[in-house]
């Protein structure tokens, strides 16, 4: 692929393949919302700040006539996935969703899966020490809960926290030593979180296993339709290379 590639970001799929990209000779820009106060930034250059809305990002592409872009936001950042497909439907660029594979249960965990955040907030109301960590945003759903919660986040919610609300800011990877640790000195009783899938933060999970807590797991919004979708780096790589072999010379 002769011109650059747009790589939506905010996650460590998107860093991996800025990097893998640069490596490779690949012209790159990584893009990011801006929510986060201090980022982890990829390799190369990076644009931060919203495109304005789907027709917003189709001039962006019109404008600079990027080879492809991919789509390597969170599973959970459904409205840039939503703007990103059609933006590049208007413009005619190619597009490629990369997101990684959600977490599945195994031997020992309970896990209860839910729809939204509301629907997790019902579902704990009844325990006394709830670990929340499903991130800053949509906090709120959770506002009303009766007993302690132990929210960790990158940056301050802005929105109202529950009344017996002990606030982590910190951000993963997280060891399984340190979760067990976070959830015995908190008496956790239930954690929640989003199938946000991957390394970096699947550690309360073993740790919620090993001490027999369960775990009010959110689904993951859709993915686009008719988008070609891969889970991995590797796989974004070879498809990016791919359509290298099949562009006018
Ligand atoms: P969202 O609800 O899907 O997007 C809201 C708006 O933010 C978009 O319409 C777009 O603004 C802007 N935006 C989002 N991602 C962008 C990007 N990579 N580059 C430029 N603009 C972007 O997104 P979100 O859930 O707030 O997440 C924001 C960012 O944080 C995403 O990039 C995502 O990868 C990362 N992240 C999200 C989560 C999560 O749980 N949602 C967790 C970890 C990381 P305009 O309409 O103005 O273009």
């Amino acid at each position: 692929m002769t011109g650059q590639v747009l790589v939506l970001g905010g996650t460590g799929e998107a860093r991996r393949l800025a990097e893998e990209l640069i490596a490779a000779g690949v012209p790159v820009l990584s893009s990011l919302a801006g929510r986060v106060a201090e980022p982890v930034l990829p390799e190369g250059p990076v644009r931060v700040g919203g495109f304005g809305g789907a027709e917003g990002l189709a001039a962006w592409l019109v404008e600079h006539r990027p080879a492809a872009v991919v789509d390597a936001t969170h599973p959970f950042a459904a409205q840039i996935t939503e703007n990103a497909v059609r933006a590049a439907a208007a413009a005619g660029t190619p597009l490629l969703r990369l997101q990684r594979p959600g977490w599945t249960p195994g031997p020992g965990d309970t896990w209860r899966l839910v729809d939204s955040l509301t629907e997790a907030a019902q579902a704990v109301a009844g325990y006394r020490s709830v670990f929340l960590t499903t991130g800053r945003q949509g906090v709120a759903a959770f506002a009303a809960l009766p007993g302690r919660v132990l929210v960790r986040s990158v940056d301050p919610p802005d929105e109202p926290l529950p009344a017996g609300a002990t606030l982590l800011l910190d951000r993963g990877p997280f060891s399984v030593a340190d979760e067990l640790a976070l959830m015995r000195e908190h008496a956790v009783d239930v954690v929640v979180t989003k199938d946000s899938g991957g390394h970096l933060t699947e550690a309360k999970l073993t740790a919620a296993r090993e001490l027999g807590i369960p775990v009010v797991l959110v689904r993951r919004p859709p993915l686009p339709a008719g988008v070609v979708t891969v889970a991995t780096v590797a796989q974004a790589v070879t498809w990016l290379s791919g359509r290298r072999s099949t562009e006018p010379r």
